[in-house]
């Protein structure tokens, strides 16, 4: 991959997820006309099992709508059932399916990334949970030759979930055979509920050294950009509009200042009648405008 993404000027690679409803080339028209220079979407049903059939014409139509709207990056993110540490047979077995079919859709969609969840051991042990995530990943990274990279995303922390922690996402990354394959998607929603302050100016500072000492900075692909319903280390993950939640427009100022502010940034923001995708952009830039 030769896209240097990783010292984007701050802002200049920002977005949403969009829907793919109707065909998935609509969401490249739905990116452009929120004015996304980077988006995130859906492959396929989020809330289903049966992975929907491309046909080659929406995938040809994407690629090129992507090309004339002069997209350099997107970003796909795996479906919600799955749960690549689950300690029940057949679910893994369908979860790790499910991988597999993520990573061969973006390769033909020409997606360089997806951020996918790690699951939850459902209490049968954290380390058997890590040990599940890292044999599904070195079977995923065979297919990636470096045409897709798959990117971890840390969550809220429910009980017996992995990836709340920074250290369960080194522990995984330690264990996989190509970590190249292997990046980092920062949700500042679940981040901030999960317990790391990510508000004041000191609390970012010790979370970026703290991401850098288990992960590394570099590994850092995308910013999933979300304020949050909830408090810090409330583990309620519940996205909100930017400025409106417990973070607020001071903690995200604070936040983007860091080095994670030069990354992509795709909003993951709530669907309502209090605040539009479009204001949401305004805000951002607004903040970043006066960093
Ligand atoms: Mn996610
Ligand atoms: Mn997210
Ligand atoms: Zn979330």
């Amino acid at each position: 991959m030769n896209m240097n993404i990783q010292n984007a000027y701050k802002g200049s690679l920002i977005g949403f997820h969009v829907s793919i409803q109707g065909s998935i080339d609509l969401s490249v028209e739905r990116a452009y006309r929120l004015g996304c220079t980077a988006f995130q979407i859906f492959t396929t049903n989020p809330r289903g099992w049966r992975p929907r059939i491309l046909n080659d014409l929406e995938v040809e139509r994407f690629i090129e709508k992507r090309i004339e709207k002069g997209f350099k990056i997107v970003f796909s993110h795996m479906p919600y059932l799955p749960n690549l540490a689950s300690p029940k047979i057949d679910v893994y077995s369908r979860s790790v399916e499910t991988l597999l079919n993520e990573v061969s859709r973006c390769i033909r969609l020409r997606i360089p990334f997806t951020v996918v969840h790690l699951g939850s051991h459902l209490g049968e042990g954290y380390r058997n949970g890590v040990r599940r995530i890292v044999d599904a990943l070195n079977l995923a990274s065979s297919l990636c030759k470096g045409r897709v990279k798959i990117l971890l995303e840390n969550t809220a922390g429910s009980p017996n979930s992995i990836g709340s922690r920074f250290e369960h996402i080194k522990d995984i990354i330690d264990g996989v055979r190509n970590s190249g394959d292997i990046g980092f998607c920062f949700d500042t929603c679940h981040g901030w509920a999960a317990g790391y302050d990510i508000k004041t100016v000191s609390g970012v500072n010790e979370t970026v050294e703290e991401i850098d000492e288990n992960i590394g900075v570099e590994k850092v692909y995308l910013i999933h950009l979300n304020d949050s319903v909830g408090g810090l280390g409330s583990h309620i993950d519940r996205h909100e509009h930017i400025g409106l939640g417990s973070i607020g427009v001071d903690g995200f100022k604070n936040f983007l200042k860091s080095c994670l502010g030069e990354r992509p940034l795709i909003m993951e923001t709530p669907v309502d009648e209090r605040r539009s995708d479009l204001d949401n952009m305004r805000v951002v830039k607004k903040i970043i405008s006066e960093l």
